[in-house]
């Protein structure tokens, strides 16, 4: 679980970048009919189809000379990725880690897991808080994905029943594009948008960004997003502007300098190296002013890690 480790803890920065994005492109074709115009920052130009904004490329260089450039190797394991991400909602990086690796060490395959009652997973996972939730929500999501392993007729060639429901997962994945494939996570119980685009991201390396709570602020800050933009409607439009190979370092800086500078209750404009880019400096948009800031459905964007 690499990936979702490094996102977060930073624990690893000088981790030698042996990921790559994979070169998959978007089918972002009907994406702008997807989004009211309100989610359109007003100052945010049209910018060349394929070329970023230049406004985005100024922050993202900035990040990189500040915070350097992250490296990570995607873990190629879907449906790890998706357990990690839910037992990492509302706890420390420390505690979901554990919680992790105590769960696959005490149920070697996620057949066994889904085979106990969801207090056994439970008491397993007690370390990383909320334990009888996300012991529900892993189960459920185990048992959504059998369920789907055996209704498919005829049975995918990449995986039979026989290979589990890891390999189903990842099968099922890797013959969608990404859009398709973050929509297919989604429909998973409890499953959300960022925790579905951390589940690409991290664990196939596809360029898909996950917006929590530090990405979400610090991009509506700096005029990056419209200042009404929900943190759903974000996943779509950084895509958009995003090139892929800076989705991964752009996530896991603005992380970074949400957590550091662009603080959310007291922003640390004075010394920000953003301060020239930066469209609220000195303020807050005015949803946050009026404590109303918006954030996605799925439960793990609600926390600020
Ligand atoms: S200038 Fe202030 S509001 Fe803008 S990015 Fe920096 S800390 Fe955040």
């Amino acid at each position: 679980m690499a990936g979702s480790v490094l996102q977060y803890n930073e624990r690893q920065p000088g981790l030698a970048v042996e990921g790559r994005l994979s070169v998959v492109s978007w089918k972002w074709v009907s994406l702008k009919m997807m989004l009211p115009d309100a989610v359109v920052p007003e100052s945010q130009p049209a910018h060349d189809e394929g070329q970023p904004p230049a406004h985005l490329a100024r922050v993202y260089q900035r990040l990189l000379e500040v915070y350097g450039e992250p490296g990570w190797r995607p873990s190629g394991e879907p449906l790890g990725e998706l357990v990690a991400t839910i037992l990492s909602q509302h706890t420390s990086d420390a505690n979901s880690e554990r919680a992790y690796r105590q769960l696959r060490a005490a149920f070697p395959s996620w057949e066994e897991l889904l085979a106990v009652p969801s207090e056994h997973v439970a008491a397993v996972i007690r370390c990383g808080g909320l334990a009888n939730l996300k012991a529900r929500r892993i189960q459920e999501v185990l048992a959504e994905l059998m369920r789907r392993q055996k209704a498919q007729i005829p049975p995918s060639p990449a995986a039979t029943e026989t290979e589990g429901v890891e390999a189903f997962l990842a099968a099922e994945l890797q013959r969608r594009q990404p859009l398709e494939a973050w929509e297919y996570l989604q429909q998973l119980p409890g499953v959300g948008p960022k925790t579905a685009a951390c589940v690409l991201l991290f664990a196939l390396g596809w360029p898909v960004m996950p917006v929590d709570t530090h990405v979400h602020r610090v991009a509506r800050r700096l005029g990056l997003l419209g200042p009404k933009v929900s943190a759903e409607q974000a996943h779509l439009l950084l895509a958009q502007m995003t090139p892929p190979a800076w989705v991964y370092p752009l996530h896991v800086n603005l992380i970074r300098h949400g957590r550091r500078v662009c603080l959310a209750q007291r922003p640390r404009c004075p010394g920000c190296p953003l301060l020239n880019e930066c469209r609220y400096a000195g303020g807050l948009v005015a949803e946050e002013e009026t404590g109303s800031e918006q954030v996605a459905a799925d439960p793990s964007s609600a926390e600020d890690r």
